[in-house]
């Protein structure tokens, strides 16, 4: 370690603290050469090299500069500010300096890690920290803010991430809405006969926790509920629920399924992925929560029609109320998580499969419900024609990991179709081919099912499937299913008779993702999930703070990691009621409102809805809690009114002017 000292210019006093990395930037930069060089500069008062700023020793020699020698600009040439911003800036708060009397130089991903070592590399670095100086003398402190957090949650979406986030907030004596739009919660999960790779009873593991949901005094359900708006900000906000007419009523149904029975109509059951029928007065499924029915008005005969009225006839409890209209509740909540889950991919358009034509050609969810006891079949696997199949084939990636429908890789796909072969061998006995591109087995105890299904005789076939076609009919066994596929591992076609094919199509983001997007102004990435703040350090916050995002609408994902990321955003929203305040970024935009014409140019284009017009003094105004400080307003102001805090232009020159002269 080397220090240096020097006599600061007038009453700034700038100390420079460049890191080694270890042997990161260190390799590559001499560390040495850019802390000489910065205390040349008129401006630095001390500049000093260490092998990590970052560990507690760095951190110290920092603090003891500020608290000794009264250094009051701090400049750190480290690692991108993503990382270690924070930490230095709690070191100058700490030391009782503005945090935002700090500027970091990236000279690790900006230039050690981009470089060949040498002096051209060295004098990159110096340039960076040169930059860093000089900008750093325009810095001025910037008041922190903080807001109370109202201590009540709203979980979006009651599938197994919801309710798993729901009751950890509420076992902590916290209250907790939480909204579903389905007629019960339980998602899909719920569909599912077992789970991998466990193979325990999906409907036993998760039944208990529903109930739980029910029974726990700080959790309000509203199922058949959608949230429609949403105001404020983090720790206060406004969100309006539209509970859908069940046309029963709630406080008098005893969920005797008297009405179920008497309805006469019947359509598809969404539930059993259209293969099974309901009524059109119906509960979802038997371990539905809560067990009250809902009258699909669409299906009913009295909607349409004006006659029948069987439900209301025979309801003893008087619970049929034909007048029911929708509700709006207004709930004030201090954190959301949003848990709405994904959609399956539905393959019809690739037509050469024959989904949709052929009709032993089924989908992996209406596959669940053909294994589940409470599916269509009872837990029978039959043909279309009733007999028993005697064979399978199992196409994994239909509609993932293909560019003319998803790019990526849905991660559960593998891991179902290992457990429908060891369903298909438990059920019938029958043969068993698995048409795999890769096999990814990633999760504990997933390998393990793998090679346990490969010591079950199922013929595992490395290729692309080509198409499914109907076989001639044979007269002992019916129609049977000709597909054709490259073997890569025998190099060659091969043709596959089967009497049964199941596709594992794609998990996708919700059909109505961009709707729930703008009323909760979450970004999504390319693929259209719901996009984390950080994809490796923050995965289930968002860029709107107090919005946190859990299970498949973030991303594909299984059971386990689903449940882990609901946990982990309970733990986030607890954190920040326990706390009973947020701080909020300082970074935000200033409108000079002597400048501003009130054109309003801003008020459109703000993505977070932070400014708005003041109508009695005719200018814009930032709502600082809201403002993340992306400057789009000031890019776009045509008066030239608005700037962001610390991104001042004269910061912004000075910068420039220190990389290049
Ligand atoms: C065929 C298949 C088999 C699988 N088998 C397994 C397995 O064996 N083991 C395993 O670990 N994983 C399995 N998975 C993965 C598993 O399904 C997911 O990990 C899990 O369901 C994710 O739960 P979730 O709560 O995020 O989403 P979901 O289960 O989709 O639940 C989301 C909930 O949000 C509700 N919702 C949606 N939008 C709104 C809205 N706007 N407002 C209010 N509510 C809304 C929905 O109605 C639903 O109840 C399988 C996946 C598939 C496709």
């Amino acid at each position: 370690m080397s220090i240096l000292k020097g006599k600061p210019d007038d009453d700034i006093k700038i100390g420079v603290y460049v890191c080694h990395c270890g042997h990161n930037i260190a390799s590559t930069v001499d560390v040495e050469e850019v802390a000489r060089r910065a205390k040349e500069l008129g401006e630095v008062s001390v500049a000093r090299d260490y092998v990590y700023m970052c560990s507690s020793k760095g951190q110290n020699l920092i603090r003891q500069d500020i608290m000794q020698l009264g250094i009051n600009r701090v400049v750190v040439a480290a690692c991108s500010p993503r990382l270690y911003e924070q930490t230095f800036q709690n070191v100058l708060r700490e030391s009782g300096l503005n945090p935002y009397l700090l500027q970091v130089a990236n000279i690790r991903e900006q230039c050690a890690w981009l470089h060949e070592p040498g002096p051209l590399a060295t004098e990159k670095a110096n340039r960076l920290v040169k930059g860093a100086i000089k900008r750093v003398i325009h810095h001025s402190p910037i008041e922190e803010q903080s807001v109370p957090v109202f201590p009540a949650t709203l979980v979006i979406g009651g599938g197994i991430a919801g309710i798993q986030a729901a009751l950890e907030i509420a076992n902590s004596q916290q209250i907790v809405y939480l909204v579903e739009r389905e007629p019960s919660i339980g998602g899909h999960m719920a569909q599912f006969d077992k789970t991998f790779p466990t193979l325990d009873c999906s409907a036993c593991i998760l039944t208990p926790k529903m109930n739980e949901v029910a029974r726990n005094p700080y959790i309000r359900l509203m199922t058949y509920s959608e949230v429609v708006e949403v105001s404020g900000y983090v720790g206060n906000f406004n969100v309006k629920v539209r509970r859908k007419a069940r046309y029963i009523d709630e406080d008098k149904c005893v969920g005797c399924g008297i009405c179920v029975e008497k309805c006469p109509w019947s359509t598809e059951s969404e539930f059993d992925a259209d293969l099974g029928v309901r009524k059109a007065v119906y509960t979802p499924f038997p371990q539905a929560i809560p067990n009250i029915p809902v009258i699909d008005k669409e299906r009913c005969v009295y909607f349409l029609k004006g006659k029948c009225r069987a439900c209301e006839k025979f309801c003893e409890a008087k619970a049929i109320n034909f007048q029911q209209e929708d509700l709006f509740i207004e709930l004030h909540v201090g954190a959301i998580i949003v848990a709405t889950g994904y959609d399956v991919f539905d393959p019809t358009p690739i037509s050469q499969y024959g989904y949709g034509r052929l009709p032993n050609v089924f989908t992996s969810l209406e596959f669940e419900r053909l294994c589940s006891p409470s599916g269509p079949t009872g837990g029978q696997l039959k043909l279309a024609d009733g007999r028993e199949p005697k064979s399978l084939a199992v196409i994994h990636c239909v509609g993932s990991r293909d560019q003319n429908y998803n790019a990526y890789c849905s991660r559960v796909c593998c891991m179902h179709s290992l457990k429908y072969s060891h369903l298909f061998k438990e059920k019938t006995g029958g043969e068993v081919y698995q048409i795999y591109i890769d096999m990814r087995c990633t999760g504990k105890g997933y390998e393990e099912f793998y090679e346990r299904v490969q010591g079950e005789h199922v013929r595992f076939i490395r290729g692309k499937l080509a198409t499914i076609t109907a076989d001639s009919p044979d007269s002992e066994t019916g129609e049977k299913l000709s597909l054709s596929c490259e073997d890569t591992l025998l190099g060659g076609l091969v043709n596959i008779p089967v009497d049964m094919a199941v596709l594992c199509v794609a998990l996708e983001p919700r059909h109505d993702a961009e709707q729930v997007a703008q009323i909760l102004r979450l970004g999504r990435s390319r693929d259209g999930f719901f996009m984390e703040r950080h994809p490796k350090l923050d995965p289930v916050a968002t860029m709107s703070e107090g919005i946190f995002i859990v299970g498949c609408c973030q991303g594909p994902k299984d059971i386990p990691d689903t449940v882990a990321q609901a946990s982990a955003a309970a733990a986030r929203a607890l954190a920040m009621i326990v706390r009973g305040k947020m701080e909020t970024g300082a970074i935000t935009a200033a409108i000079d409102e002597t400048l501003c014409s009130a054109c309003k140019v801003c008020n459109a284009l703000c993505p977070y809805g932070a400014i708005f017009f003041d109508e009695v003094s005719n200018v814009s105004r930032v709502n600082r809690i809201l403002c993340k400080g992306c400057n789009v307003c000031g890019a776009a102001c045509p008066s030239g009114a608005i700037s962001t805090r610390n991104f001042s232009e004269s910061q912004i020159l000075a910068e420039i002017e220190g990389v290049l002269v």
